[in-house]
């Protein structure tokens, strides 16, 4: 490389975590990573955070994306948190194998953090050793890009390294590093990692910062920490109603899964389901089905009353007093998740407008859906076309069509009592439900082909279908249709 013609990539850092939270970090380095390759670098990301993507898409960046390089401004850091795991709690977990960046304010000027992820051991590590493998960090990379497209809240990947080194797991893997982008890093888990230590200064300190940072309406509030603590239970219940509108699975919802921002984040054994079917669980460790598709919500919940607790302290001197405003603030998750859920359930099914009777309907259809095992996204999807008449489309999905006629009876009936012209009702349907999700096999397709062959093209292909998610395309019927029939259920691995 000719250094006199390198443009060394700018960042316009403005560190405000590691700058205003000491103690709720340890300032650390990456790992030196043997050839960093880049292999995969979001320019549209790049260019909404202001920074210069060709500039990146180079060997400095691949050592800037590595941790090899730091660049300028940066301040690496390895958060401290908690966590509650499949309900049990562990006073320390942080950043094992993450270094934040720093923060850079995007085009927007939205405030967000630059995290490497695999990048090495941190003194949160553990019996870990610190690093990510390839298939896992491509798994993140497209299922948030995935969200993302779908316009549900999440981290994002800006960069997909390969290290050059090999990461053992079950068998040898070539190391990876994902470099991720977040509204912000701090979780549920953060909250209980002071909690636990009774640092009741810190939690204020924690939670004056996340105000600021997410949620500054709530500082005029009578009492801003539990007007905080509503807001953070009414980001996280539009999130899951969206996920569930989707039919996506998180996996691993652990309360160090869950951020105080609101976005989704952690993609592990995460998956979408094919067949909807609400005890759906794809992760191999999840044996009891904690994380079940359709427990999500109240999960989430409880992973909120996990946050709850720790905020006794500051919402009010009488800790029963406190616990009495927070519980009755809690109570309202459930009523604020299916009002959310209800109306984008509504949407789905090309309703403008709200009617008494639209509950009923709206599970009249998905206990159809069960029943039949009918493919989640395709039934929405073809809804488009019964909404113009044309029901075959939808109708086969159910295999023996009965039932799923009688529910269609009763939905033209209620679209009849809307004065909506039919195919804008259509269009509009076709903006909301996606016929493309990152499905499963052709997940695992194209990570197997970037592992194993060192092929990126089946990932670039599912990458960009799925990052247009409501465009159909002619002559990728195999990227929108369910699986074939497989003898074993399929699963997913943490692949940590
Ligand atoms: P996760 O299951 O990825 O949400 O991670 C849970 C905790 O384990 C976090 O504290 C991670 O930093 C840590 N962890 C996961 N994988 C590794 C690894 N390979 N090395 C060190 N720490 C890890
Ligand atoms: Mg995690």
């Amino acid at each position: 490389m000719d250094a006199h013609n390198v443009t060394f990539p700018r960042f316009n850092f403005d560190n405000s975590f590691a700058r205003s939270l000491d103690g709720f970090f340890t300032p650390w380095q990456a790992a030196p990573a043997t050839s960093p390759r880049l292999l995969k670098l979001n320019h549209a990301l790049a260019a909404e955070l202001g920074l210069d993507a060709d500039a990146l898409d180079s060997e400095i960046g691949a050592a800037i994306f590595s941790g090899n390089l730091m660049p300028d401004g940066a301040s690496p850091l390895a958060q401290a948190y908690a966590g509650h795991q499949f309900g049990g709690f562990s006073p320390k977990l942080g950043d094992g194998r993450a270094l934040l960046l720093g923060e850079v304010i995007d085009t927007n000027q939205r405030r967000r953090d630059i995290q490497l992820k695999g990048s090495g051991r941190t003194p949160f590590s553990r019996g870990g050793d610190g690093k990510a493998a390839l298939g896992p960090v491509l798994r993140e990379y497209l299922m948030g890009e995935a969200m993302h497209a779908l316009g549900i809240p999440t981290t994002r990947a800006l960069a997909a390294v390969t290290t050059g080194d090999v990461v053992h797991r079950e068998t040898p893997l070539p190391g990876a590093v994902l470099t991720r982008i977040a509204a912000s890093h701090i979780r549920v888990g953060t909250f209980e990692y002071f909690a636990a230590r009774d640092e009741t200064d810190k939690i204020r300190q924690l939670a004056d910062y996340a105000i600021a940072r997410h949620y500054p309406e709530v500082r005029g509030a009578q009492n801003p920490y539990l007007a905080f603590f509503l807001a953070v239970a009414n980001a996280q219940a539009a999130l899951i109603a969206h996920w569930m509108n989707v039919g996506f699975i998180h996996g691993v919802m652990n309360t160090d899964n869950m951020t105080i921002s609101g976005e989704t984040i952690d993609y592990g054994p995460c998956a979408f389901m094919d067949a909807h079917a609400p005890g759906t669980v794809f992760s191999s460790i999840d044996t009891q089905g904690r994380y079940a598709y359709a427990n999500q919500p109240p999960i989430a919940n409880w992973n909120l009353a996990r946050l709850a607790e720790t905020l006794i302290p500051l919402v009010d001197d009488n800790a029963e007093q406190s616990v009495r405003l927070l519980t009755d603030t809690l109570t309202s998750f459930s009523s604020m998740y299916e009002t959310y859920w209800l109306s984008e359930t509504r949407a789905k099914i090309g309703l403008a407008t709200a009617e008494g009777g639209d509950l009923d309907l709206v599970n009249g259809l998905l206990a159809t859906m069960e029943q039949a095992g009918a493919d989640h996204t395709l039934v929405f999807r073809r809804l488009s076309l019964a909404a113009l008449g044309d029901s075959a489309a939808a109708q086969i999905l159910f295999g023996e069509p009965t039932a799923f006629n009688a529910w269609a009876g009763r939905w033209h009936a209620r679209l009849e009592r809307e004065s909506v012209a039919p195919n804008e009702r259509a269009q509009r349907m076709d903006r909301i439900n996606p016929i493309y999700i990152a499905r499963n096999h052709k997940v695992e397709e194209a990570l197997a082909a970037a592992v194993e062959r060192d092929d990126l093209t089946p990932f670039t292909a599912l990458l960009e279908l799925v990052s247009n998610p409501y465009d159909e395309i002619e002559g990728k019927e195999d990227f929108s249709s369910p699986a074939p029939m497989s003898p074993v259920p399929y699963q997913t691995f943490c692949g940590t």
